[in-house]
């Protein structure tokens, strides 16, 4: 295994200069260290690290690693960054505290009744699709204005923030700058954006959550069935 402590302490670091160089405190940014395909004693060696917030993109993978985690980590925090179906809404309600892929309507409706019958209401991101690609979830720049009042002002979901991943092979920051002023037409304050090879850029846009797996954990090796 990589050594997730060094390389989460790394990372904690070039956050907090990132923040600085852009007059913001160090601890307006949340690091969500994102495990997917990673195994749990992965994640325990981040948690013992002090390691609190993280990132999981299926509903089947999170449900097998963390409720045992979270008997030793009360405190653990889990965010669901991945596409989520409708089906699937009752159990990322129960093990998510935040769910950031809320991305169309049939979706946002079934996640507010599953919050109503559970009485759990993890926070929401709208997930927009900011370079508009066909095969990408989230839903369009144009639409998102409409879809944030549509979740939380009719729909009542405790919608807080945007997320985005940007096409793979562009620049990224007018992607996270067109998230930021989405955010800021709609009220919202957090924005998720950021992952391993461009958080810093994301931290000078705005950023609040940045989403790191491969630079804690390394390469992923395998996508599990
Ligand atoms: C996997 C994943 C990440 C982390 O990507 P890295 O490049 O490994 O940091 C971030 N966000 C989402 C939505 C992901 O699926």
């Amino acid at each position: 295994m990589s050594d997730v402590a060094g390389n989460l302490a790394h990372i904690r670091n070039r956050i907090a200069k990132a923040a600085r160089g852009a007059d913001r405190a160090p601890d307006s940014v949340t690091l969500v260290a994102v495990s997917k395909t990673q195994p749990a004693e992965a994640v325990e060696a981040a948690l013992a690290a002090g390691q609190r917030v993280f990132g999981e993109n299926r509903v089947q993978e999170a449900k097998s690693k963390y409720p045992a985690l979270r008997e030793a980590w009360p405190d653990l925090e889990l965010h669901l960054i991945g596409p989520l179906q409708t089906n699937k809404a009752g159990e990322a309600i129960a093990l998510f505290d935040v769910v950031q892929s809320v991305d169309r309507e049939k979706l946002a409706r079934a996640l507010a009744k599953e919050m109503d019958k559970q009485g759990r209401r993890p926070a929401c991101f709208i997930q927009v699709n900011t370079g508009e690609e066909p095969q990408k979830a989230g839903v369009f720049p144009q639409d998102a204005e409409a879809f944030v009042a549509l979740s939380r002002d009719d729909l009542g979901l405790p919608v807080r923030g945007l997320m985005c991943i940007p096409p793979f092979e562009e620049e990224p920051a007018p992607h996270f700058a067109l998230l930021r002023s989405i955010a800021e037409r709609s009220g919202l304050s957090l924005l998720s954006m950021g992952m391993s090879g461009d958080f810093e850029t994301a931290i000078a846009l705005g950023a609040t959550h940045v989403r790191v797996g491969t630079a804690i954990f390394g390469a992923r090796l395998t996508q599990p069935a």
